[in-house]
């Protein structure tokens, strides 16, 4: 395998990886360990072969994830490993060479990601321990979107909260849109204008021009915008306080239904999974059918105002689990769309599903494109920490 980078993005209670070669013929190493620190603890991966293992390693932390993971990697040696930070505050707008100053960064941003940061270090933590002799890189979820002007970061807050406590948009999802973008940026054969629409349990949209993030849907958390799978996305910041002064609510109760009992599972009653919500649209299931429908709006209204951000709209790009494999949920978002002129190449659509790349308009002249593009964040990360190794061996 070419110097591969091996790719870590910890949890507070699981470890995903990837082992990712430069050449990107080379099968990866993959897998994630689930469970941490409970006696259910277990690596579940994919071998070279494309084949799937398991292994329980009860009771184990994250070091000893690690370990297990280095050993199911036949032999291979990591070059570097490349960590994905969620949070990066202002401080860092593309990606950092790990040193204790980076860690101090990261911990000092943890009050704007409480629930991520303080788990991505512990990844960082247990890696540099484990292997101190190898490079280490800090690749942030928000850098991508550090380039926005202030008039899409702002909040129309009083500025003493932005000065004083950093309160503004950052944005996440990142990684996809800054990878999705650039491939259809080369797809397209110029850089360009693309909104980009990472569709995942998490959901984002993104305004990108000549490969610059200008504006997108996440904010100050990952809780604004869209409908996601269990986030309500936006709501009336009037809402909090109703439900405070009406229903008496705690402020970790508001907290738990916006971010793990709304979305799609909150409008549906049902599930957060798109796959099961379509099945049951089918069989006439209501709530399945108004979630699908709020979903596919919200997206359509989020990609119209962010328009405003591109000097030319060259194509919209669909991505992330459910972008990338329900042409039901692309053609309603189109649809939604009628002022754009953007044709929908409806078998096209249908078939762009399970990880295939795929223009899925029909290529009218002056019209917008619409494109199918895998996200590949792993595979990002992985050439980002190369990227700025490179640069710093110079
Ligand atoms: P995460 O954000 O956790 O990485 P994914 O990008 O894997 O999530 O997306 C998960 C979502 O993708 C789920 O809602 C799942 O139902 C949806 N999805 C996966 N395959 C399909 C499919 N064939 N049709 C519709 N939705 C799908």
């Amino acid at each position: 395998m070419n110097d591969p980078v091996l790719v870590i993005n910890c949890g507070s209670s699981s470890i995903k990886y990837a082992l990712v070669s430069a050449d990107p013929d080379q099968p990866r190493l993959a897998g994630l360990v689930e469970r941490l620190g409970s006696s259910d603890a277990r690596l579940a991966g994919i071998d070279s072969r494309g084949e799937r293992f398991q292994r329980t390693l009860a009771g184990a932390g994250h070091v000893q994830a690690l370990e297990a993971i280095l050993d199911s990697l036949e032999g291979h040696r990591p070059v570097a490993v490349g960590h994905r930070v969620v949070h990066g505050g202002e401080r860092f707008t593309r990606a950092a060479r790990i040193d204790d100053e980076v860690v101090a960064a990261i911990e000092a941003t943890a009050a704007l990601a409480p629930l991520h940061n303080p788990a991505n270090l512990e990844g960082v933590a247990a890696t540099r321990q484990l292997f101190p002799e190898l490079p280490q890189v800090a690749v942030f979820d928000t850098a991508f979107h550090q380039s926005l002007p202030p008039r899409a970061y702002r909040y129309a807050l009083p500025e003493a909260l932005y000065r004083d406590h950093g309160i503004r948009r950052y944005g996440f999802h990142g990684t996809s849109h800054a990878c999705v973008s650039a491939r259809a940026d080369t797809l397209a054969g110029r850089r360009g204008g693309w909104l980009t629409a990472h569709l995942g349990n998490g959901c984002s949209t993104a305004a990108v021009w000549e490969g610059r993030s200008l504006d997108t849907s996440m904010g100050l958390t990952p809780l604004e915008g869209l409908v996601m799978g269990t986030r309500s996305g936006d709501v009336d910041p009037g809402l909090h306080a109703h439900l405070v002064r009406q229903l008496d609510w705690s402020l970790e109760e508001i907290d738990r239904v916006l971010n793990r009992e709304s979305g799609l599972l909150g409008l549906s009653g049902l599930t957060n999974d798109m796959r099961e919500l379509e099945a049951a649209a089918d069989e006439g299931h209501a709530g399945a059918r108004l979630a699908i429908e709020v979903f596919c709006y919200r997206i359509a209204k989020s990609l119209a105002a962010l328009s405003c951000a591109l000097p030319r709209l060259d194509g919209i790009v669909f991505t992330g689990g459910i972008g990338e494999n329900s042409p039901r949920v692309r053609e309603r978002v189109v649809g939604h769309l009628p002022h754009f002129g953007l044709g929908l190449d409806g078998p096209v659509n249908a078939e762009t599903v399970r990880g295939r790349e795929g223009r899925i308009d029909t290529r009218t002249p002056d019209c917008p494109a619409l494109w199918v593009i895998p996200t590949d964040e792993e595979g990002r990360i992985a050439d980002e920490t190369r990227q700025l190794l490179g640069e710093t061996a110079r």
